[in-house]
């Protein structure tokens, strides 16, 4: 499987999958590589093969791969000794070594946040309504509840839409603008339609929680722009997904 790193800081294995190498004929299918998520659509024993080499890649058995039923919400699970329910769920913490947290997307944004010294890490899964509605300062909290202090904290956000290809109605870059700032929103010199950045957006509430900008790295990946890369804008909702993943070492 080919994967794209992430710099989320010592202590802990971070990285997003590419499709990989895809064994279509003719391109039409869109769950076509590597994907791991269960609930767009694909064959489940595609999606079984798919968790059980991701499994083998990190070194824990398929069953301690964490892996939650997104549904754009801003629920967090917290991973103890027991493992909670992980649908409707949108952000997981632990302070656990043996499991790996996973979220999917395809053009939202993947976040991983690590916190080494109290040995505390956490995945969300930032679409806009997730960002619009909090998911960013609620894992955080939950962190924090765990023994995390947000200065202590790396965040990184794996491939995602760019604010080039994110073009949204008036009315949605008038929210956005409203509870962001101006600056997460530009006009389409060509097309003269809004956009929205969407990392600018995440990047702006992650500091806000108190981690310095130092501390956040951003994928320059692009989920449209990359066929490399599964994305519901450019293949339709009914399509693989981008895993990413982070565990404690
Ligand atoms: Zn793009």
């Amino acid at each position: 499987m080919e994967v794209l790193e992430l710099d989320a800081g010592d202590g802990v294995l971070a990285f997003s999958t590419m499709r990989g190498i895809i064994q279509d004929e003719g391109g039409s299918n869109p769950y076509a590589g590597f994907n791991v998520c269960h609930y767009t659509g694909d064959d489940t024993g595609h999606v079984a093969d798919c968790r059980r080499e991701l499994a083998c890649r990190i070194g824990v058995p398929v069953c301690n791969l964490i892996i939650p039923r997104q549904t754009h919400s801003s629920n967090v699970a917290v991973v103890g000794d027991i493992v909670p329910c992980v649908e409707d769920t949108d952000a997981l913490v632990t302070c656990r070594d043996d499991v790996a947290l996973v979220v999917n997307t395809a053009d939202c944004l993947p976040i991983v946040f690590n916190d080494s010294r109290h040995g505390v890490i956490g995945v969300a899964h930032g679409g806009w309504r997730g960002l619009y509605d909090g998911i960013i300062p609620a894992t955080v909290e939950a962190m924090t509840e765990l023994g995390a202090a947000a200065a202590d904290i790396r965040v990184a956000i794996g491939p995602c839409i760019c604010g080039g290809c994110y073009e949204v109605s008036e009315e949605f870059a008038g929210r956005f603008a409203e509870r962001f700032g101006a600056d997460v929103c530009a006009v389409d010199a060509a097309s003269g339609k809004p956009h929205v950045d969407l990392r600018r957006v995440a990047v702006g509430q992650i500091e806000c929680c108190g981690v310095g900008r130092g501390r956040i790295f951003v994928a320059d990946a692009c989920s449209r722009c990359d066929e490399r890369l599964f994305s519901a804008r450019r293949m339709g909702v009914g399509s693989g997904r981008i895993a990413t993943v982070i565990k404690k070492i």
